[in-house]
């Protein structure tokens, strides 16, 4: 028999310029209605999600629901791979990628309406490095050093242009990285100009998203190596990325991993994950494939 529900919210009234603290007025009207079944937890501002995560498992919890932007909806996915704990997604950021990918509605209400009726369940992949889990993408190399220094403000300031500022950034701090390593159980020796493990393929503005065939349900990740030893190339690989090309003439090598990825560069560089600086390579990474079972509109 199922046991009753009990909703955990885990909110973070920072999120998306004011959309947070909004959708925590909502979360706050559903959980008085639903009564004793369901509590609110209020992060402060820079908490570790993780221990949010683990004190609604603690009291029971059979859904955490994240309500908040890419940040808080990644971090509690992180946290509940492999819990066997339901998560629901409330979106209040600005790009909302994950709940676009699995068609969630964006806005508050409509969430909370979906979480709280008849809904469907799919099974998203994870990628764990040491024991961190990840939902969206990795970036290895020099892109991923330049967006170390976008800080929350320059973006607020400069909106969307920022990515064309940090496209610059990447192609004037452009050097060629040697890579070796191993997908699954096939061999890697290659110069390229980034690599990027994609789970998710839509990335922080639309339309651009990295392929349509990258899935967050599907069992494995995609790692796209953009391959080229000169700044035209690295343009290239980034005008291949941006409109889908990786067909034959494309500067991008699309490969899957079902199991695991280990990748050396020489020189060493900078790893980014799911938005925020993890170290250097190399880089150790498992597939968690169905790692966290998400919430989602029925079919
Ligand atoms: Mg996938």
């Amino acid at each position: 028999m199922l046991r009753p529900r009990f909703l955990f919210f885990i909110v973070n009234p920072y999120a998306g310029v004011g959309r947070g603290s909004l959708a925590q007025l909502r979360v706050r009207e559903a959980v008085r209605r639903i009564g004793p079944d369901a509590e609110i937890r209020v992060l402060h501002r820079g908490e570790d999600i993780t221990a949010a995560v683990e004190q609604g498992i603690y009291q029971g919890a059979t859904d955490v629901i994240a309500v908040g932007g890419d940040g808080t909806v990644g971090g509690v996915a992180g946290a509940l791979a492999g819990t066997g704990t339901t998560m629901g997604i409330v979106p209040a950021g600005t790009a909302n990628m994950l709940a676009q990918e699995l068609n969630i509605p964006l806005s508050a209400p409509s969430a909370l309406r979906l979480i709280l009726g008849p809904h469907a369940t799919r099974c998203i992949d994870a990628m764990e490095l040491d024991d961190r889990r990840f939902v969206y993408q990795i970036v290895l190399g020099p892109g991923a050093e330049a967006l170390i220094h976008l800080t929350p403000e320059l973006k607020v300031l400069f909106g969307r242009s920022v990515y064309a500022l940090l496209g610059l950034r990447m192609f004037m701090d452009f050097r060629p990285l040697r890579v070796k390593g191993l997908i699954d159980d096939e061999e890697i020796d290659s110069r390229v100009s980034h690599i990027i493990i994609a789970n998710a393929g839509i990335l922080g503005f639309r339309p651009f998203r990295l392929g349509s065939g990258i899935h967050v349900d599907d069992g494995h990740i995609e790692v796209i190596l953009m391959e080229g030893q000169s700044r035209a190339s690295v343009l290239a690989a980034g005008l291949d990325l941006l409109s889908g090309n990786y067909g034959t003439g494309s500067s991008l090598r699309y490969l899957i991993a079902r199991k695991n990825v280990y990748i050396e560069t020489e020189p060493p560089t900078i790893i980014k994950a799911d938005g925020e600086f993890f170290g250097h390579t190399p880089l150790d990474m498992t597939v968690l494939p169905g790692a966290v079972r998400v919430i989602v509109p029925p079919r």
